[in-house]
């Protein structure tokens, strides 16, 4: 296991650690192993220091490294209040391992940018991510890697760089298998589902594509890439992927241009949605 998206996420998100109500970690063997990323607590950030975590119901506390505890770590001043409990008062601060729909991105310089949705942008407005403009507002998650790469923040991306689209709500699942991307042609997503990994320098050969024969606009609709799509999926129609070929200017050229993953070519439409609002 590469030991370089954890090292971007625990430097990008010091500040959370820095909140007055962050525990107090435990010191542990450096033999002993994180419950959740499984490394040595001697090869962690903080090395030696565990964090008593327990899920839910369980019996048992995990001992976590700070890196895999830090989503899990609310703050009402990076991020905002997430709610108010009953009418006691008492509230519940905003915490990266609940940003259901959101995404992040931490750049090659340990810089942490947040793409939250609408409710999320509203709720956290006054919080510090918010007030320096380390978020953008968005439904879709992809938008902040294209945002961020429109504005040159992903120039290094060689240095390795953290995507998470989206984070969701079972942090630990994606803490355990943290991936960096270096390349746009292999950009891994971290989510709480399997990783998976997408061609993102193919994206922009289609809008490329789209732009040359004036089909910005029919990349973004999904039934211009309805005989693509069935065809990842299995079901090649064959007169119909003969129609779509006679029909699609400079076709042979599109093909030649499409990922190759087949679950990026179920959704080409809202991929190109995304990628041709930040570089149109
Ligand atoms: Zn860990």
């Amino acid at each position: 296991m590469s030991q370089l998206p954890y090292q971007r996420f625990h430097a990008a998100t010091a500040a959370f650690r820095d909140e007055p109500e962050w525990p107090t970690p435990a010191t542990i063997g450096g033999d002993q192993i994180c419950g959740c990323c499984n490394r040595p607590f001697d090869t962690v950030e903080d090395p030696g220091l565990a964090i008593a975590y327990r899920y839910e119901t369980a019996q048992v506390a995990l001992p976590l490294c700070t890196t895999c505890y830090t989503p899990k770590h609310g703050s009402s001043r990076l991020l905002g209040i997430e709610r108010a409990v009953g009418k006691t008062g008492r509230t519940v601060a905003g915490k990266l391992g609940m940003l259901i729909n959101c995404g992040a991105i931490i750049t090659p310089d340990n810089t942490l940018y947040l793409a939250l949705s609408s409710g999320y942008a509203s709720k956290f407005r006054a919080g510090t991510l918010v007030q320096r403009g380390q978020t953008i507002t968005t439904q879709r998650p992809a938008d902040l890697f294209w945002q961020l790469y429109a504005r040159g923040e992903l120039a290094n991306l060689a240095d390795g760089c953290v995507v998470i689209e989206p984070f969701g709500r079972k942090s630990l699942a994606l803490m355990g298998a943290l991936k960096a991307t270096y390349s746009l042609n292999e950009v891994w997503i971290n989510s709480s589902t399997p990783l998976r990994f997408e061609d993102r320098a193919a994206l922009l050969a289609i809008a490329d594509w789209a732009r040359q024969h004036q089909q910005t606009d029919a990349v973004c609709t999904a039934p211009f890439w309805r005989p693509i799509r069935d065809a990842a999926l299995g079901r090649v129609d064959r007169k119909r992927l003969e129609q779509w070929h006679a029909h699609t200017p400079g076709a042979d050229d599109l093909l030649a241009r499409l990922p190759p993953d087949p679950y990026t070519k179920t959704a080409l439409h809202q991929a190109m949605q995304c990628v041709l609002a930040a570089v149109p």
